[in-house]
């Protein structure tokens, strides 16, 4: 898939907080470039390697002096295509994984691998360049601008993307919206429209810049069961078509429905996949069994 680099304003539900590029951010970029071909050149990207790979990752929060220490010592391989639920409960650390998986934070110690490059040690500008050449984000409360038009919202990462004209921008943008069932809807702004037609115009913003990987953060979590199905489905087809590898965070056994496989996690460390799987089946009836098994690829160590 040509993975475009331009620039994405990821904004943080957490945090509140806006990433955007700046002309340090550039600077930056240059850098890495001048690093990695000193090291030898570009991480080349191996169609059979993983597409993540975490080893014995651990996140300590500290509050004054106290350590919080979430994640024990993760270790798990995503490959190119799948789409795979984290699940746990409240409290278990799945935020915390996806915003060092989506390069937003950074583990305490550790080795985060994406796409081949090392992510762990790089500065918060490097990985925002990662982020924006490479991962697409959905958030639980949708996260458009108010006074901004849904075409304008999905239009609104390449603001900031000198080499893409406005016109390819707008249509890009409107391909993508019709792409999720909107293509009458472009003029509306958020509060004209439902909860479940907001989350798919974060969708396609999401996709604006063609990302590889996308990571949703309960992203049904504001919606009725009716349209979370829909927007499972939206992420279902757009794995199968696109071969987008997809990585939801959620609580909602509903979601076990659509994703190959599931991560359990429980008290920041991944519990063995195949409990995982026991654990699941009885939350979706007709049985599990009917369903093809979950595809066995890395896994929890
Ligand atoms: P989940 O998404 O599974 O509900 P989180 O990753 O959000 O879990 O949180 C896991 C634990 O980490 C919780 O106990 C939470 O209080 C703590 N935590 C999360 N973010 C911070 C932070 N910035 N500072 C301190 N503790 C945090
Ligand atoms: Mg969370």
């Amino acid at each position: 898939m040509l993975v475009v680099e331009v620039v994405v304003v990821v904004e943080r539900v957490a945090a509140g907080a806006n990433t955007r590029q700046t002309p340090a951010d550039m600077a930056t970029s240059v850098a890495m470039f001048r690093r990695e071909k000193e090291a030898g050149g570009r991480p080349r990207t191996n169609k059979n390697m993983h597409l993540i790979e975490l080893r014995d990752i651990t996140k300590t929060y500290h509050l004054g002096e106290i350590d919080v220490p979430v994640l024990k010592g993760v270790s798990l391989e995503v490959a190119r295509g799948e789409l795979v639920a984290l699940m746990g409960a409240s409290g278990s650390g799945k935020s915390t994984m996806m915003n060092i998986l989506g390069c937003l934070d950074r583990p305490t110690s550790g080795s985060y691998r994406l796409d081949g490059q090392e992510i762990a040690d790089l500065s918060s500008d490097e990985r925002a360049r990662v982020r924006n050449g490479k991962i697409g984000f959905v958030f639980q409360s949708f996260n458009l601008l108010a006074r901004t038009t849904a075409l304008e919202n999905v239009m609104m990462p390449l603001s900031y993307a000198p080499h893409i004209s406005e016109k390819e921008a707008k249509r890009r943008a409107k391909e993508l919206l019709d792409r999720v069932g909107l293509a009458d809807r472009m003029d509306h702004y958020p509060s004209q429209l439902s909860g479940g037609q907001q989350q798919r115009v974060a969708i396609a913003r999401s996709l604006i810049n063609h990302p590889p990987l996308l990571f949703a953060d309960e992203p049904t979590g504001n919606l009725d069961s009716h349209t979370s199905k829909e927007v499972l489905e939206m992420f279902q087809r757009l794995n199968e078509d696109e071969k987008i590898t997809i990585i939801l965070v959620t609580h909602d056994p509903g979601v076990g429905s659509i994703a190959k496989r599931t991560i359990l996690m429980r008290d920041g460390k991944i519990e063995n996949e195949e409990e995982a799987r026991t654990v699941r089946e009885p939350l979706h009836e007709p049985a599990a069994s009917a369903r093809p098994a979950a595809v066995a690829l890395g896994g929890a160590r």
